[in-house]
């Protein structure tokens, strides 16, 4: 199901423009727009999922299609000495997209906590 008013939803639809970096049957990685590390992907179901609190039953295996995808993504981006995932539940989390997606970050040493 994909929600109309969701940019997300239509990037994953390929309504809207993206930098796509990979698309299979039901996930899509893109760059990110404001991107925080020299490789910073967002990597997302294109069913309207809103967020990793919210996976309907059966969603591990949505999580494990998109983990798949990132190592993927990560593997092609020379990522081999190390790299983060990153997800961002509810506001107080940092999420501003209302629609799940895991960050790919790398090519930086990173820090902790994570920023
Ligand atoms: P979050 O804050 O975890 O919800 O992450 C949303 C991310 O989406 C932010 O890092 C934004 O920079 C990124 N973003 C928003 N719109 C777009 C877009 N049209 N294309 C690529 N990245 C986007
Ligand atoms: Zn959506």
């Amino acid at each position: 199901m994909l929600d109309p008013e969701c940019i997300f939803c239509k990037i994953g639809a390929g309504e809207i423009q993206a930098d796509v970096v990979s698309s299979v049957e039901h996930a899509v990685a893109i760059r990110d727009l404001n991107p925080q590390a020299p490789t910073h992907v967002l990597v997302l179901p294109k069913d309207h999922i809103r967020a990793l609190a919210e996976l309907p039953n059966g969603g591990d295996r949505t999580v494990a299609e998109l983990v798949d995808r990132a190592a993927e993504v990560a593997a092609t981006e020379d990522l081999q000495d190390g790299w983060r995932l990153v997800a961002n539940v509810g506001p107080a989390g940092g999420r501003t997209v209302d629609h799940l997606h895991l960050h790919l970050l790398g090519g930086r040493p990173m820090g902790v906590p994570a920023r």
